[in-house]
């Protein structure tokens, strides 16, 4: 049930705070996998209590010029927007991996222990969500239509029962096998924040430690570990840096000097 008492602006600072907290953490080496569960789950209830910080809905509210579904004036709405992809394009893309309740009930159905499908196909998919994005901004800008409607995420916070709240659940369904299907192929925000994120000045860098054993690539759900890789779709999930035998991943803003130590 959705407490409409509650400032949507409360989940826009929740973000905030997320992203800054977890780029301090990661850049001083203090990140633990139990903080970023223990964020998904806050921000999966928030998703349900608030209906906030879910950005896609609210950049489709922003395109629809609909005030009301938005929570604030336009202009506050569009800056709150702009103010997270330039967080994004300085420290990667926090708020889809921890602050955003769509992704966050993604990638909790992608803990599942059950078998994993891993496509490596990362520009196919960018093209799958170029084209959704172009029909996303055609719709609302010219027949005044919500294409996030018929993905159902207002309704599946709002525990509506609706087309569109069960084409959503179908898609957490495929989050058990297939990573963030949602993010990966269809937010129009997640497109935004990918072009950020791929000129992210802190992101993930190899140290001089690494041995090219391949492990993180092994373990990348995004296809985003290798050395040449642009990150625009690197969740920060830690899944890499969790197998690297050398600790040669580093969250850093230049290619830092190596260090070896064993795991
Ligand atoms: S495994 Fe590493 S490179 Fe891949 S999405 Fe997670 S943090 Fe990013
Ligand atoms: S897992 Fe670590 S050592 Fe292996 S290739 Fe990746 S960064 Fe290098």
């Amino acid at each position: 049930m959705v407490l409409t008492e509650v400032p949507k602006a409360v989940g826009f600072i929740y973000a905030l705070v997320v992203i800054g907290v977890v780029a301090y953490l990661w850049y001083s080496h203090r990140w633990r996998q139990w903080i970023g569960w223990l964020l998904l789950i806050v921000s999966a209830a928030l998703g349900f209590l608030i209906f906030s910080p879910v950005a896609p809905y609210q950049l489709q509210q922003l395109a629809l010029r609909d005030v009301q579904g938005l929570g604030a004036p336009l202009i506050v709405g569009a800056t709150g927007l702009t103010l997270v992809l330039l967080l994004t394009v300085i420290f990667g893309r926090f708020f889809c991996g921890y602050a955003c309740p769509v992704g966050a009930v993604q990638e909790i159905a992608y803990l599942a222990p059950v078998p994993k499908l891993r496509p490596q196909q990362k520009v196919a998919f960018m093209v799958v969500r170029g084209v959704f994005f172009v029909i996303f901004l055609i719709m609302a800008v010219v027949f005044s239509a919500s294409l996030l409607a018929f993905f159902g995420i207002h309704d599946f916070f709002n525990l509506a029962l609706s087309a569109g709240s069960v084409v959503f659940l179908i898609m957490l369904l495929v989050s058990l096998v297939f990573y963030r299907p949602f993010c990966r192929l269809v937010c129009p925000y997640g497109l935004v924040l990918s072009l950020g994120a791929a000129k992210s000045l802190f992101r993930l860098r190899r140290t001089d430690a690494c041995i090219e054993c391949g492990k993180c690539e092994k373990a990348c759900p995004t296809d985003e570990a290798k050395r040449e890789d642009g990150k625009a779709e690197c969740y920060l999930c830690g899944r890499c840096t969790d197998v690297c035998p050398r600790d040669a991943l580093v969250y850093a803003k230049d290619r830092p000097p190596g260090k070896i130590q064993e795991k």
